[in-house]
């Protein structure tokens, strides 16, 4: 383009509220012809929001935290897994993440009354979760049971998704039933586990499971909300011959669903990606010939948006978000990307 239309695009997309990074991607846009969104906080607002949490025993589900287990087992039932044992596990584990997930537990936690105690020790599993060593109070245990305890005893704690506790040698399978309702209703449900807790020492003592061996307390799930325009955003996009992605690292039944809500088959769903490997599968889409436009929020999403024909960063993600795109949409409205792309062929049109 003529710098003259360069200039035009330009100030076109300021006062839309699309930055064009030079004359270059505004020339590009107009060619895209497949646009991968990337779900969390582009998709959706972000805004997760603590909505359920299940407590476990002994691999099924408990409805209200009590009560004998039905084969009247060797533990006493004061010493099961409670909501509130759960939620308060979760909280105490994820108050050093900064991960949106993190903050919803934690906020809902505290909303709900908790007492979030910081964690000994905590480590984080990009994609996957986090691993705390906790102490006692993060067992949540009643004066008496503390007062049967002079030394208060740590536990480990994992918060995240099944490819974190099976890495670990827990098997996520007995909550699946629980994990996949919660999925099916587009929500991020998180397995709470466990190990070295009150409960695995005292079977323990009975000459039952090793200490090593680690249990699911209880699952918590999240919930976002899709930004208003998503829907109107996919649809005019299709109706422009162009096609439209989306990429998480979320799993495959919680991305389903929210990509029905906004319009997008279910066969152009990329779940379950991991952060590093969101560029991969940007370039394994270019390599069938498209030229992807990938539109991210995220620090994990950078490197696809670099990699991408077009990188377009929404204006409240992350730096490095923005540095690596060619493109800001200011308003961090889905439905801006129709514009840039339009801005793109006008701008283009002008100068023929
Ligand atoms: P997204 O692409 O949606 O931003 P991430 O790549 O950050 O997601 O994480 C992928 C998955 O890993 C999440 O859906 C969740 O199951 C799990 N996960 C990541 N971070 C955490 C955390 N701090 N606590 C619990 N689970 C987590
Ligand atoms: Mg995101």
């Amino acid at each position: 383009a003529t710098p003259a239309a360069t200039m035009v695009g330009t100030t076109l997309g300021a006062q839309n509220g699309v930055l064009f990074k030079g004359g270059d991607v505004l020339e590009r846009a107009k060619d895209v012809d497949t646009v991968v969104f990337d779900k969390t906080g582009t998709l959706t607002r972000g805004e997760m929001e603590l909505t359920d949490v299940v407590a476990f025993d002994g691999g099924s589900p408990v409805a209200d935290g009590g009560g004998p287990a039905a084969d009247g087992g060797q533990l006493a039932a004061r010493e099961r897994f409670t909501e509130n044992d759960v939620l308060r596990l979760a909280a105490v584990a994820e108050s050093g993440s900064e991960h949106p997930l993190a903050r919803a537990i934690v906020d809902g936690a505290k909303a709900r009354g908790i007492d979030v105690t910081d964690p000994v020790d905590f480590e984080s599993v990009p994609g996957q979760g986090v691993k705390a060593t906790v102490d006692g109070r993060a067992v949540g245990r009643t004066a008496e049971r503390s007062s049967r305890d002079e030394a208060e005893p740590r536990g480990e704690v994992l918060v995240g998704n099944r490819k974190l506790l099976r890495d670990d040698g827990i098997d996520p399978t007995p909550a699946e039933e629980t994990m996949e309702r919660l999925e099916r209703e587009g929500k991020t449900a998180m397995l709470v586990a466990v190990r070295g807790s009150e409960r695995s020492e005292n079977r323990d003592a009975s000459g039952g499971q090793p200490r090593a061996e680690g249990e699911i307390a209880g699952v918590v799930a999240n919930a976002d909300t899709v930004k208003g325009s998503a829907r109107a955003a996919v649809s005019q996009l299709r109706e422009r011959g162009t096609d439209v992605m989306m990429i998480t690292g979320d799993n495959e039944r919680t991305a389903r669903a929210v990509a029905e809500q906004v319009g997008i088959a279910p066969e152009n769903v990329r779940a379950e990606v991991l952060p590093e490997d969101k560029s991969d599968a940007v370039e394994s889409i270019q390599d069938e010939g498209r030229k992807a436009m990938m539109v991210g929020d995220g620090v994990n999403d950078a490197p696809a948006l670099a990699v991408a024909y077009v990188g377009t960063a929404l204006g409240s993600g992350t730096d490095v978000a923005i540095e690596a795109a060619d493109v800001t949409l200011m308003r961090d409205d889905p439905v801006d990307v129709v514009k840039a792309i339009r801005i793109s062929e006008a701008t283009l049109a002008k100068i023929r």
